[in-house]
């Protein structure tokens, strides 16, 4: 989502007359979209604010704004902590911060700058903002307001203009991706994935992240059925026990949550699996971590996104005792970091000799090109190929987290 506003913020400063993007040393501003989901990524940010309060005294003029989730979290009281920082806005009202710099550097501007032709392939498109859950451990509610989906017919026209500029896979964006409603008519994220897919020159089509409350068979069906729409499945499941998922307010059992996938794996052959899981959270037992671990041996998904829970103050998980022991926390969070080794490595190699697609996204210092397959796995590849070419490849060998294609 930071990536999407980054992109968004330069296609803004570029209207008004501003050139995004230029290096540190020759910029005026310097915006900071931050992310608040871990107290980690906000030391980061603080950190940056750090390195950038040398930067700005090394010319008059300069000046640093602050956008993303620490500003929703914090939001002015950022100006007093940081005395370098001159502004602090939300990305979903970022028009008055526009406006202001448009009226602050007038005079310096002419019109908007025309955006070198993009040589993405890839590109994020957000399609719904904010979250309606209440997961006790998270912050984006807090942070990033209420679900507000964008009009279908926008979206639409967002993917054309991107598929017209070169780009080839799209991903479709939210917190909460698959509770997307169009304001026009209701329909969901299928129908809208159905209007996507229709855009000429698109090739590849995803979204994240998911709900598993929200993965409905129509779901299913529009990746199965989809010519663009690959066949991958994030779906962050973040335990693999009922009381812990309870104590996080996930609104899902383990068999639900199982059921969905066999539902998914039966309508989607070859279907990628991935999924997001939190080790730590306030009073996980031995024996709820055990759970999880069995939930991985048994679903074995091809990828697993592992963190160790953080509190964030503000959300309700903070009122309770972050009892587990780091050392806890840590050794928890290796022993998931080695069984999903194995099972990566083992669902991996058993793609040897199978054929996969793969779209090159670049190419190595070494001349080799790479990319990822529809289902979401790096590949490298041994003939040659150009970025933006669809490859089918042999795979011929394969490690935890790439494959080797010839
Ligand atoms: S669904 Fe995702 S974004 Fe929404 S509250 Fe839960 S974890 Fe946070």
């Amino acid at each position: 989502m930071n990536a999407a506003d980054g992109e968004s913020l330069a296609e803004q400063f570029a209207e008004i007359g501003m050139v995004p993007g230029v290096p540190l040393q020759d910029a005026d501003l310097a915006v900071l979209v931050t992310c608040a989901v871990r107290q980690h990524a906000e030391d980061r940010a603080s950190s940056h604010l750090g390195v950038l309060a040398s930067w700005k005294t090394m010319r008059a003029g300069r000046a640093i704004a602050l956008t993303g989730c620490m500003a929703g979290e914090h939001g002015e009281t950022l100006l007093r902590r940081f005395p370098q920082l001159d502004y602090v806005f939300d990305m979903r009202e970022s028009d008055g911060f526009m406006a202001r710099m448009r009226d602050l550097y007038q005079g310096a501007l002419e019109g908007p700058v025309p955006l070198p032709g993009s040589d993405r392939l890839l590109a994020y498109l957000p399609v719904i903002l904010g979250c309606n859950e209440m997961c006790t451990y998270c912050i984006v509610p807090f942070v990033r307001g209420r679900e507000a989906s964008r009009p279908a017919a926008e979206v639409e026209a967002q993917a054309r203009q991107l598929v017209g500029q070169g780009v080839a896979e799209i991903t479709l964006l939210g917190q909460n991706v698959n509770s997307y409603v169009a304001p026009e008519d209701g329909s969901g994220l299928p129908e809208l994935m159905a209007r996507v897919d229709r855009v000429p020159g698109l090739r590849r089509l995803r979204f994240l992240t998911s709900h598993p409350r929200n993965a409905s068979d129509r779901l299913l069906d529009a990746i199965a059925e989809l010519p663009t729409a690959c066949e991958h499945l994030h779906l962050p499941v973040q335990s693999g026990s009922d009381s812990c998922l309870r104590r996080m307010k996930r609104e899902y059992s383990v068999a639900e949550y199982s059921a969905v996938l066999e539902r998914a794996r039966e309508r989607i052959p070859g279907l990628g699996l991935s999924t997001d899981i939190i080790v730590g959270f306030c009073g996980e037992t031995e024996e709820e971590f055990e759970a999880t671990m069995r939930m991985l041996r048994q679903v074995r998904f091809d990828t697993v996104h592992v963190q160790a829970y953080s509190p964030r103050p503000g959300t309700a998980a903070y009122r309770r005792a972050d009892d587990v022991p780091l050392a806890v926390k840590k050794e928890r969070l290796q022993r998931v970091l080695r069984l999903q080794r194995r099972i990566s490595l083992e669902r991996n190699e058993a793609l040897v000799g199978t054929r996969v697609q793969v779209l090159v996204e670049g190419v190595a210092g070494d001349g080799r090109a790479f990319g990822r397959t529809r289902q979401n796995r790096v590949a490298w590849i041994l003939s040659e190929a150009r970025p933006g070419e669809e490859v089918s490849a042999e795979v011929v060998s394969a490690s935890a987290w790439q494959l080797l294609a010839a």
